[in-house]
């Protein structure tokens, strides 16, 4: 029995060692990774739920290295985030989101705006407002076509500061809008209180969504206290037709998911969209 405890250590200390030198070859491949053009975005379509047209669309990172192959963002974005990279990569993934938009409105998509996922880590940047309203302004767009897409978690820590921020952001005319939401600890009663515009609701709740089902009052909740406080609310991970009656039933506004499509190129989306 000893024995075995003793190659158990031996395998956990290798398992872990080897998990750091995976994350080691990760951060120093993802250096590397804008010059070698390895990095592009592709664009998630979201429905307005009443009409059943595109509305707007979430830019989603893509990373194809030669060496590691296709690594997922939820692998490579926690990496960025503790080396600092991803400054660099935030403001890439800013401006390309940007000059996509630009480009799907002028060949006749008709989106009103564009969801960019930003990180609580770029927020620490001091000029990160002034560089977005550069951008923006480069790209002959209106800070309000933005949709800046924070967790719920931002909020949670160094709330008054980041509140602060948020609300600097806004004064641009930037909109803002809470990812994952449900999924932290923010209280309901705090909700009122944010600088913010509009609630993504987590798919593990549209997952739960049952068909006829009277087990689907948290979300009819959520929506219901969302629309009272006056914000718009997506629902996000829909994959099955149950799940969209329900939403648009129960006046979500905005949905995406699988059952609509999945992400995709902007000439995809120009091609499936332009009028
Ligand atoms: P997220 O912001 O919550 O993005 C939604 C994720 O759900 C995306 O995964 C999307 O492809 C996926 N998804 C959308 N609809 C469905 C559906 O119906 N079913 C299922 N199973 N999945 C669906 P993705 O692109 O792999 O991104 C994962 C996470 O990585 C994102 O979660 C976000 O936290 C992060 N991420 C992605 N792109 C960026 C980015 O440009 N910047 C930052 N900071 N984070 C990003
Ligand atoms: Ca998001
Ligand atoms: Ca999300
Ligand atoms: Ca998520």
């Amino acid at each position: 029995a000893k024995d075995l405890g003793k190659n158990n250590f031996c395998y956990y200390t290798s398992e872990l060692s080897s998990q750091i030198q995976k994350k080691l070859a990760i951060d120093m491949a993802l250096h590397n990774a804008l010059e070698k053009n390895e990095i592009y975005m592709l664009f998630q379509p979201q429905y307005d739920l009443q009409t059943q047209q595109i509305i707007s669309t979430e830019a989603l990172v893509r990373w194809e290295n030669a060496e590691l192959g296709f690594v997922p963002p939820d692998k490579f974005i926690p990496i960025a985030e503790d080396s600092g990279t991803i400054v660099s990569l935030g403001y890439f993934i800013f401006e390309e989101s940007c000059k996509a938009y630009k480009k799907m409105k002028e060949a006749g998509v008709d989106l009103q705006h564009i969801a960019i996922n930003v990180s609580s880590i770029q927020f620490k940047e001091p000029h990160l407002l002034d560089t977005f309203v550069s951008i923006v302004k480069r790209h002959n767009l209106h800070p309000s076509e933005i949709e800046i897409e924070i967790t719920e978690r931002f909020l949670m820590d160094n709330t008054i500061a980041n509140i602060n921020l948020l609300q600097s952001f806004r004064n641009y005319g930037f909109q803002i809008s809470i990812d994952d939401f449900g999924t932290g600890y923010s209280s309901m009663s705090y909700l009122k209180q944010l600088p913010i515009d509009t609630i993504k609701i987590d798919k593990s709740f549209v997952d739960d969504i049952a068909d006829g089902s009277s087990d689907n009052v948290i979300i009819e909740a959520m929506i219901a206290l969302s629309k009272t406080l006056g914000y718009q609310i997506v629902a996000e991970g829909i994959e099955t037709k149950e799940q969209e009656d329900f939403l648009g039933q129960t006046h979500c506004d905005i949905g995406q998911g699988y059952l609509f499509s999945k992400p995709i190129s902007s000439n995809e989306i120009i091609a499936r969209f332009s009028s």
